[in-house]
């Protein structure tokens, strides 16, 4: 099923996907755009995927991940899903992606490659197909910081931008990114396979994603409902992540939650300066739905999406299937509290954390709110002795807050323990974050002054976020007057 590797071409396609019945995708090549231009590229990720010849001839390049050539070997598809959008069952799709393919690397993994803001599509609706180069940037940043983090995400190989214009309130630069993921099967895909089309197709989705995510759970005595158990705990571990780091994604509909367990889909997402669990940054999120602190409980809400989905798979019994899926998903909440007390431990720098530790780490929270610190720079006090920031500095010398870090000290083992627990936290608090003023300023830059030069700036800064770096400072502090008025967007 692989097609030729020659030297004048890198692709190496499985085209799997395409296996699968035709329901699940519609196939077709990208929209043509007038003048495809190159303007970024991820040197790094190309060699990694075995592309790095694409950067020898950057017109093809441009060509190809514009969209106005299909690349050799490529059978471009638009794949159909649905989702739960704010609660509300919705038929969705590719609106604006086309996946050119599977792309096998050189280590043998296979990757999704698909272009975003690639043009129309049979599930459009009523929009462009199109995406702004503001927002193709941003998630080039933001999925590149979070890499940078170690977190599980797509990632984002090159920026084309399209020669065209893209009407929003006003015209914009259109752009097509390139993104790379371990697949795009989301919890939506079977939800989508469960409403409609017949059950033969749900199963072989099941399959392949089992195949291609969970090999293991082929030999599982219960294929759907250990598929649905891995898929539990990859999210468990994700959305810990995302807390660790103070990452909101903002849109966690079922159709933007990965069966991989990697962070996708960036659209209205920013990491939270000031902490704050009810923090939401998404202008269409007026319920806080999505809001910091709601992130567990939502991913668990869209495991049970996911776990309707699978019902027929799980027990021929609808009652019994019922019972059985029911059972794994409540184990969720006291799953997330296991794996959040280990990660606040290590924040903290305790090797195993006990119950008791826990309230010290509640309490710290609620300090934090109450005295309006930064998540990131308080850890990184405790962490170093300082936090970039003067009124996380100052915080941090109030009374309360020093009889917080007596308590820390003497919980850590003491004094003498303090160096090893710091060396212990050091990998888990980032020194850096994209902060928001930041990212808008060298989106700013990209667009409206053709300067890449900060946000290029920005992007290697956030690639190597736990390594302090002299000079930088002005990257970890939180805007003066604080980002309670920043507002992020969806469909840009
Ligand atoms: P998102 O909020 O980016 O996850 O998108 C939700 C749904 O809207 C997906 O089905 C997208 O493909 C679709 N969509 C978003 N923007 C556009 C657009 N400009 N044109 C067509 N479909 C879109
Ligand atoms: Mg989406």
């Amino acid at each position: 099923m692989l097609s030729n590797n020659t030297d004048t071409q890198p692709w190496r396609w499985a085209h799997n996907y395409t296996q699968l019945p035709e329901p699940l995708y519609s196939l077709l090549p990208p929209e043509p755009v007038p003048s495809p231009m190159l303007l970024l590229f991820n040197g790094v990720l190309a060699q990694q995927l075995g592309l790095g010849a694409l950067l020898n001839d950057s017109d093809t390049t441009a060509q190809w991940l514009g969209g106005k050539q299909v690349p050799p070997g490529a059978n471009p598809l638009a794949q159909a899903y649905a989702g739960h959008q704010f609660g509300h069952f919705t038929m969705l799709g590719d609106g604006r992606a086309i996946l050119l393919g599977e792309h096998i690397s050189p280590s043998g993994q296979m990757l999704d490659i698909q272009l975003k803001g690639s043009g129309r599509t049979p599930y459009s609706r009523q929009g462009d197909g199109r995406a702004t180069l503001s927002a193709m940037l941003r998630e080039y940043l933001i999925s590149e910081a979070m890499y940078g983090l170690g977190i599980p995400t797509s990632r984002s190989l090159a920026v084309v931008l399209t020669g065209d214009g893209v009407r929003r309130e006003r015209i914009q630069h259109g752009a097509v990114l390139t993104r790379v993921a371990a697949s795009h099967l989301r919890v939506g895909t079977f939800e989508y396979a469960r409403r409609f089309t017949p059950i033969t197709v749900l199963e072989k989705l099941l399959q392949y994603a089992i195949e291609r995510h969970y090999p293991s759970m082929a030999t599982h005595e219960n294929p759907a409902l250990g598929f649905l158990e891995a898929v539990m705990e990859r999210q468990l571990a994700l959305i810990t992540d995302w807390m660790r780091v103070g990452f909101i994604h903002g849109v966690m509909n079922t159709d933007n939650m990965t069966i991989s367990g990697e962070t996708i889909d960036y659209g209205p997402c920013a990491f939270m300066n000031t902490y704050h669990p009810g923090t939401v940054f998404s202008s269409i999120d007026t319920q806080g739905r999505y809001a910091f602190g709601n992130q567990p409980p939502i991913a668990q809400w869209n495991i049970a999406r996911l776990a309707e989905a699978l019902l027929p798979l799980i027990h021929p019994n609808a009652e019994e299937a019922i019972k059985l899926a029911q059972t794994l998903i409540e184990r969720f909440p006291s799953r997330y509290d296991q794996q959040w007390l280990a990660m606040m431990g290590k924040k903290l720098g305790f090797a195993a954390p006990t119950p008791e530790d826990r309230t010290l780490m509640v309490d710290l929270l609620a300090l934090m709110q109450t005295q309006q610190m930064d998540y990131t720079n308080t850890f990184l006090y405790l962490q170093t002795g300082q936090s970039p920031d003067k009124q996380t500095e100052e915080a941090c010398q109030t009374p309360d807050f020093q009889a917080w870090q007596t308590r820390w000290v003497q919980q850590i083992g003491g004094e003498e323990q303090k160096k090893t627990a710091q060396n212990l936290m050091q990998a888990y608090n980032p020194a850096y974050i994209p902060r928001n003023h930041l990212v808008e300023q060298a989106l700013l830059s990209a667009t409206e002054e053709q300067d890449l030069k900060p946000f290029q700036t920005l992007v290697q800064l956030v690639s190597k976020p736990y390594e302090e770096q002299k000079g930088m400072e002005i990257y970890q502090t939180p805007p003066p007057q604080g980002d309670q008025d920043y507002r992020t967007f969806c469909g840009t």
